[in-house]
Parts: structure tokens; sequence; C-alpha cells
């Protein structure tokens, strides 16, 4: 008999689960959303939690995403820095030192005005380019600034003995000066990477002060965009690639994303990634775009699909139960479009989230996320509905981290046997 390798879609509602809500009597919004096309799923389905880091661990999107790609992110985190630069286009090599910037505005003293130069910055890409076309080197360092949305940027560092136990420059308040990077350890590459630092921002400050961009935002009464302040210094580890692992079978894997830090972290363990047209990351995206997209993809030759919603999130991080609720039912007919449209037979589907986000919280927690895996072979529950607290009766019982990926690649016939 063959072995038959299934597909894998794998749909992420981003901070999606929550708690016990006082205002819908204390229902979960998976619990009052209407969404029969993922309850329906879900009764052919095994159910569960997961943790993506631990119990009571609160995870970042990043350490998160790194988990339920199947790595343990204590051993492959490298902060949020080199996975930021990924996302916006970066190329990064193990050893590269990557940090997220601000394009900001300060006073003649460095006095920081507003941190964000407000915010809305159309100028981005320009004065990146700039930038980069004035700046090569620091101290021998290679200096490479990537656009990101808004008021972002992030900045490679590229050389060696750097090190990314530095501090930021960004104070993260206005009314005080530009911080002096420091070297947070006794050790000469960190010392050397902080100067680079300190001298970059200087430098920024002495390119963009002038700028003919600027002296128009000023003119228009806007905060010229007059320096960058740089955080979250992180160094690119090595991450060997899912098709690169010796324990498991995949070729062909693609991420549908907006999110520049899902997209880094997908991209480091070597997804394919593409953001359909009028998907934003926010909640007035396109899910029927994503929707399409995923069944391509599964129709042609990619083996895992991989399928991020960042709207719960930020619905979530907002405080808006409405908005996220009405996300949900967004989901839950992206949901509907794919599984009309694609093969069940030899497809596995799970949905779960990264994390929970409650409403009340506006943060990540460390609680459990509810989990479903479809597959034409699962015995199923036959729970009839998906949230946080059905999927406590499932047969999965609670998942931990990397646990959910092999769960998922064992289903599809897709992982090696450890042992003779
Ligand atoms: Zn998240
Ligand atoms: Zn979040």
């Amino acid at each position: 008999m063959i072995k038959m390798m299934l597909k894998i879609l794998l749909i992420v509602g981003d901070g999606m689960a929550d708690r016990p809500i006082k205002e819908l009597h204390g229902k979960t919004p998976l619990e009052v959303a209407s969404k029969p096309n993922i309850d329906e799923l879900a009764s052919r389905s095994a159910l569960g939690l997961w943790d993506p880091l631990g119990p009571g661990l609160r995870p970042g999107s990043d350490t998160a995403h790194l988990a339920l790609f199947g790595y343990d992110p204590r051993r492959y985190y490298p902060g949020r820095g080199p996975f930021e630069a990924l996302g916006v286009g970066a190329e990064l090599r193990p050893g590269e030192v990557a940090l997220r910037g601000n394009f900001a505005t300060v006073d003649d003293n460095l006095i920081v005005i507003d941190r964000r130069a407000g915010r809305s910055l159309p100028e981005n890409p320009e004065l990146v380019k700039y930038l980069n076309d004035n700046i090569q080197h620091v101290d021998g360092v290679e200096v490479r600034f990537y656009s990101a949305t808004e008021h972002r940027v992030a900045v490679v560092l590229r050389g060696s003995a750097l090190s990314a136990d530095v501090s930021d420059t960004d104070p993260h308040e206005v009314g005080v000066k530009v911080l002096q990077s420091k070297a947070l350890c006794d050790d000469e590459k960190a010392i050397k990477t902080a100067n680079v630092i300190n001298k970059l921002t200087l430098l920024t400050y002495k390119l963009l002060k002038d700028h003919p961009l600027n002296l128009k935002r000023i003119e228009n009464g806007l905060p010229p965009a007059n320096i960058i302040l740089f955080r979250g210094a992180g160094q690119m580890s090595y991450i060997p690639k899912l098709s690169e692992r010796g324990d498991i079978i995949l070729n062909k894997y693609l991420a549908i994303s907006a999110t520049a830090l899902v997209i880094g972290v997908a991209k480091s363990v070597g997804f394919d990634v593409i953001t359909p047209p009028g998907v934003t990351g926010g909640i007035n995206t396109n899910l029927s775009s994503k929707a399409e997209s995923a069944i391509q993809a599964l129709k042609g030759d990619y083996e895992l699909v991989y399928l991020h919603v960042k709207g719960t999130d930020a619905a979530s991080h907002d405080g808006n139960l409405e908005a996220k609720i009405k996300m949900i039912e967004q989901i839950d007919g992206m949901i509907g479009k794919i599984i009309d449209n694609i093969d069940l037979g030899s497809t596995i589907v799970a949905i779960t989230a990264d994390h929970a986000t409650p409403i009340y919280v506006r943060d990540h927690t460390g609680d459990p996320v509810p989990l479903a895996i479809y597959s034409p072979f699962i015995i199923c529950d036959g729970i009839k509905s998906f949230s946080e607290r059905s999927a406590r009766r499932g047969s999965l019982g609670r998942l931990r981290s990397v646990d959910l990926m092999h769960t998922l690649l064992d289903q599809a016939n897709r992982i090696r046997k450890y042992g003779a």
C-alpha cells in the first residue's frame, strides 16, 4: 500500500481566543459569533487546547508563530528586530543584527518631540532610499535600511563581530533626549555595535534634518522625519528551513499574511509568502482574496498552506468587542469558501489562534487556545461547536508548543519515525 501524504491547511485567527465577557453573559466572542462553517468543520474534527509556549506564558506573535511552525522559541528566537526586517524584505544571514526603527521628530538638542513624526509618512520610501544612498558603512559595518508601514523602518547591520546585547536609542517617550545605545554586557562586540548604532543615529539626523522633503513637511505644518530612533536589536540565528529538516517531509509551503512580523517568522523557516490584493492586516481586510489564494495554493503543488488573519488581534488590542465578533464571522465566511473548494478527502484543516488576546486585557495572555483538527482519517469528537469552552472536551487534550505542528505532520504522514 502506498502511504498517502495529505496536504495541510493551517488557519490562525491572531489573538482570537478570549475569556468570558460580562457583556456576553459570561460567553466568549467565539461562543457568540455566528460561525456555521467553523462549527460544522469542528463537528468532523478532533478538538483540544494548545499552549503556544506553555501554560501561563504570554507569547508574542513571533514566538507563538515559531512554535506553531514547529520550532522551539527558546532555542530559535532571535528577537523581534530580525523577524520585522525579514518581513519587510531584508535578506538576513546568521550573525547579522537587525533593529526596528521609527522616523521621529527631534529638536536641535535631540529632544524627542514626536516619536512617530506624525505617524503618516508617505515620504518614508524616498527617505529610506536617501539614507541608503548616503550611508553604506559605519566603522566598517555595512548598513541597510528597509522601509516599512507609516513611520516604521528596519535596519540591518552586516559585519563581523556584532552583538545584539545593546540598548535602544528610542527613549519611548517625548520631551527627553535621544538615548545613547549601550552595551548590555562587558563584551567587545556589544561595545562596537552600540558605537555603530550611536554614530548611525547622529548620521540619520545630519542627513535628514535639512532634506527637501522635511523642509516641505515643516512648510506644511507637519513634523519633520528628522531622525531614526532604534529599538529591539536582535541577532539572526541559524534556523533550518522546514524543507531542510530531516525529521519531516515537506518541500513546498506557503504563508498567506499581511503582517510583517508574521511574514518574517514564516520566511525564516522557508515559507513562500504572499499578501493577496486587498489584504491589510487590519479589520477591513479582504478575506475573500485570502480564501482564493489558499484554494489556488492547495490546488497547486503546495503541501502546507498557512493562512493568517490579523484582524481579531487588532480588534482585541483596541478593546473593540463588536469588531472582534464581526471579524470571527468574516473568518467563518472565508473558511466556508475554502472548504467548499478544496478536496477534504486529501487535506487536513486545522483552526486555532496564536494566543489569546482577551478584550478586557487588551494584550496577549498565557491562556491555552482552542484547536480543531479536521482530517479525513482522524477520529472526530463529535463536538458541534468551536470555542475555548467546547475545545476543553476534545480528545487532543492539551498540546504544547511544537506538538501542534508535529501532530499535523503526523496526521499528514509527513513525519519520519523516531527510532527503528
Ligand atoms: Zn498574535
Ligand atoms: Zn497582538
